[in-house]
């Protein structure tokens, strides 16, 4: 496959192939300079690929500007599964020196906030626990929580599509995990956003997995994700946010859409494209 091919293969597993072209099109993908040159051809109408479906919910867009540290990991006994459940801030040093074995056991038996009380599964978060890419997304939708596993429904279909389009695959190089790891829902059993306490309860378990894995680049994947990581002000917008390199601690981090708010809204895919290409090039 020359490199023309090799771009339009790119951009079609992002759904996105019909909208862009090279300025130089001898440039390579994997090439960060040239990604730079990648413009967009007007008046080509953007669509969605066929076999993913569109029909997710809008992107969840609560999270937190103050994130103390704050958790407990203490397994349920029976007792305990009967008592009212309450945000406790506790043993965030335990959690920041666990192995991936403990770490994500306690996670399985946390009750640290009532986030428990709903859930089927906790959804710890999948891939290689060596990955250069960490994706984090807002917490478990339906299907997650059903399964136990991140980004399962359509929009990880989405997700999926872009990782081939990143010329990677779940599992390999990539690891995908979530800010909270219990499905947050609302008084009509619909997914919505953590609460402030929630993020604050559950941040301690993402950010020792962070510490494990040593990721070169992190992508936020929508609002919660990124004011979570970042410190931010709750109500900063993905807009002001993408188009950015900022930092985790040391490491690159890269805001962009959620996948759930590409599937409603397929033109912004292009956007995504351009914070892609920004990651590859923090690398
Ligand atoms: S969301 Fe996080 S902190 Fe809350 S119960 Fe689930 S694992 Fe524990």
């Amino acid at each position: 496959m020359n490199n023309a091919e090799q771009h339009d293969a790119f951009l079609d597993e992002l759904g996105i192939g019909p909208v862009w072209k090279l300025r130089d099109s001898s440039a390579s993908i994997a090439t960060i300079s040239h990604v730079a040159e990648i413009v967009p051809v007007p008046h080509v109408v953007m669509t969605v690929p066929a076999h993913i479906p569109v029909s997710d919910g809008l992107p969840r867009t609560l999270a937190t500007d103050s994130l103390p540290n704050a958790t407990t990991t203490l397994a349920p006994t029976a007792t305990d599964m009967h008592q009212p459940i309450s945000i406790v801030p506790a043993t965030s040093i335990a959690v920041a020196e666990m192995d991936w074995t403990s770490l994500e056991s306690t996670v399985a038996a946390c009750r640290a906030c009532q986030l428990c009380e709903g859930r089927a599964n906790t959804v710890f978060g999948v891939g290689d626990q060596r990955a250069k890419w960490l994706f984090v997304g807002e917490g478990p939708g339906y299907q997650e929580n059903l399964q136990g596993k991140p980004f399962v429904g359509p929009a990880g279909h989405l997700l999926d599509n872009i990782l081939r389009a990143l010329g990677m695959q779940r599992g390999e190089n990539t690891y995908i995990a979530n800010i909270v790891k219990c499905r947050p829902t609302d008084a009509q059993g619909k997914d919505r956003a953590p609460s402030p306490e929630e993020v604050a309860a559950c941040l301690p378990y993402l950010k020792r997995q962070i510490a494990l894995i040593q990721p070169e680049v992190i992508i936020a994947l929508g609002k919660t994700a990124a004011v979570s990581l970042l410190d931010l002000n709750p109500e900063t917008p993905v807009g002001q946010l993408r188009g950015k390199l900022h930092r985790y601690q040391s490491l690159p981090l890269v805001v962009t859409y959620h996948p759930a708010y590409l599937l409603r809204k397929p033109t912004e895919k292009s956007k995504t494209w351009e914070d892609l290409c920004l990651a590859l090039r923090s690398m």
